[in-house]
């Protein structure tokens, strides 16, 4: 099997070492081999993009928005082949994939405008015969680390924004989803990217993730908070703008009041679809005494009915795990939440298919405290625990007692509880009858606490990390 390389300067270049994709539907499904970048690769990375920074951002907007552009027309042709290498790499459902792909395609298109839409101020000087005003320059080069769990999406809501406005950028992707990445390079290369602008390392965290910090301007993490943490440091000390979107304890409210229904969908879409590896899945579902019972028997009911299987087989409604670390560590929180006295009632269980894969049971516990470590720790699986709460004041203030704050949802018929949730949940999304999970494009995306840190991705607000603001006052 040929091993694919990275993109350097414009040249696909090898490494010394490599790694396998394998699909986590089927073991015995190697999706490729890629080369894995040394910290010195890194280097030459970050080398190639500060050369073709100026040229860039001297380009007009136009010529970043026609690439742009094109890069959207094309993911949004190619959706559903593009979708399969999502779905066979990162264990997504086809229509999970396709989905993402589109997604992806929307995102570009979105910076394709905001290209040529971005502008400053003229503000009216304190002083007389003066003016004032602002402009956004871009802010140099941009290192970019992402997950495994959305290989395109993330990728694309930090990409493009980053070339909309004039930088260059290096990606340094999961190593579970390599395929993914070069598959979007190699779109961006056929759609007009000149050479240096975007570059593709692959390689491994503490190796090439490590090494993207020394020499950019701007680092972009979405990841663990283990992983963002650490990354934080050494950017601070090396005074590296940084930007990092991490985990979440999502808690997903339930009212008496709510339309049990509804509730439940929420609940069954929001904790155990793309099997609950988004980081705004609702792991913590807190349900007042009036609902509780009856809206963890009809779940159940539900779980009962998904089907778990190959990510591209017909029917499929949850894929596998990304891999088997994730299976076993699953398998440890099954533990010690039982340890901790939490009552198991549904999943728990690893699934034999008829591929080699990693199969995990949709799994809910009953009668958890919110100080239990099922609790406070993001599992990222398909695995929810409920909470009981006597009223709303109670379950705000669960919903509240975390480290987490990316995403809160509420079901409730109750305009008063509704309205006072979304005003006072600690966290950066609010859902109100809706999934936790589950976001426009357009639009503003981040958390709070220990979530996320640094601006806000995506939507306009994407302009403030890649960007600098520069003041300038003219005297007439
Ligand atoms: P991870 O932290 O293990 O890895 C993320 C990226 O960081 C990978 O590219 C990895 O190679 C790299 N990395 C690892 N160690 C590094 C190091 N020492 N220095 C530099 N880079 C390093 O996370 P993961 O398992 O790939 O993804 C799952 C996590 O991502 C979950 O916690 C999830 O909640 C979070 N996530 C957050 C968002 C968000 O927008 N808030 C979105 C998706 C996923």
């Amino acid at each position: 099997m040929d091993i694919q390389k990275n993109l350097i300067g414009g040249e696909w270049i090898a490494g010394q070492e490599s790694i396998a994709s394998i699909n986590p539907s089927d073991t015995n499904d190697v999706v490729g081999r890629f080369a894995l970048a040394e910290a010195a690769q890194v280097r030459q990375a970050v080398a190639a993009a500060r050369a073709a920074q100026p040229a860039w951002a001297a380009t007009t907007t136009q010529v970043r928005s026609d690439l742009l552009q094109r890069t959207a027309h094309e993911l949004f042709a190619r959706r559903e082949q593009i979708g399969e290498l999502v779905s066979r790499e990162a264990g997504k459902t086809r229509a999970e994939g396709i989905g993402e792909v589109t997604r992806a395609s929307q995102i570009f298109g979105f910076f394709a405008g905001e290209a040529v839409r971005y502008g400053g101020e003229n503000l009216p000087s304190v002083r007389p015969n003066i003016g004032v005003q602002t402009s956004r320059e871009p802010i140099g080069v941009v290192g970019l680390i992402t997950p495994w769990n959305f290989p395109i999406a993330i990728a694309a809501w930090k990409i493009a924004p980053a070339l909309a406005f004039g930088n260059t950028l290096l990606l340094k992707p999961s190593e579970e989803t390599p395929a993914v990445a070069s598959e979007l390079f190699r779109v961006l290369e056929r759609n007009g990217l000149p050479a240096g602008v975007a570059n593709l390392v692959n390689g491994h965290g503490a190796v090439a993730g490590a090494a993207i910090v020394d020499g950019v301007d701007a680092l972009s993490f979405t990841g663990s908070v283990a992983t963002g943490r650490k990354l934080a440091q050494s950017a601070v000390a090396k005074m590296v703008r940084v930007q990092l979107e991490m985990g979440g304890k999502n808690p997903l409210v339930v009212l008496d009041d709510a339309d049990l229904p509804q509730a439940v969908e929420c609940a069954l879409n929001g904790a155990f679809f793309s099997a609950g590896q988004r980081c705004t899945a609702s792991s913590r579902l807190i349900v007042t005494d009036g609902i509780h019972d009856r809206f963890v028997e009809a779940l159940r009911a539900r779980m009962r009915e998904v089907q778990v299987g190959h990510a591209l087989a017909a029917g499929t409604d949850i894929g596998p795990v990304i891999n088997q670390r994730q299976l076993e560590m699953i398998q440890r929180y099954i533990a010690v939440g039982k340890d901790e006295g939490a009552r198991l009632i549904e999943g728990g269980n690893v699934l034999e298919r008829s591929t080699p894969g990693f199969f995990m049971a949709p799994t809910l516990f009953v009668d958890t405290r919110n100080d239990m470590r099922i609790n406070r720790e993001e599992v990222f699986g398909p695995f929810a625990t409920v909470i009981r709460a006597r009223d709303y004041e109670e379950a705000l203030a669960l919903a509240n007692d975390t480290e987490y704050g990316l995403s809160a949802g509420i079901c409730t018929q109750s305009h008063k509880h509704a309205t006072h949730f979304r005003l006072n949940v600690k966290s950066g999304l609010a859902m109100v009858n809706l999934p936790t999970a589950g976001l426009d494009y357009h639009v503003p995306f981040g958390g709070t606490k220990g979530s996320s840190f640094g601006p806000r991705e995506q939507g306009s607000y994407a302009a403030d990390f890649y960007t600098l603001t520069k003041t300038a006052y003219i005297g007439h």
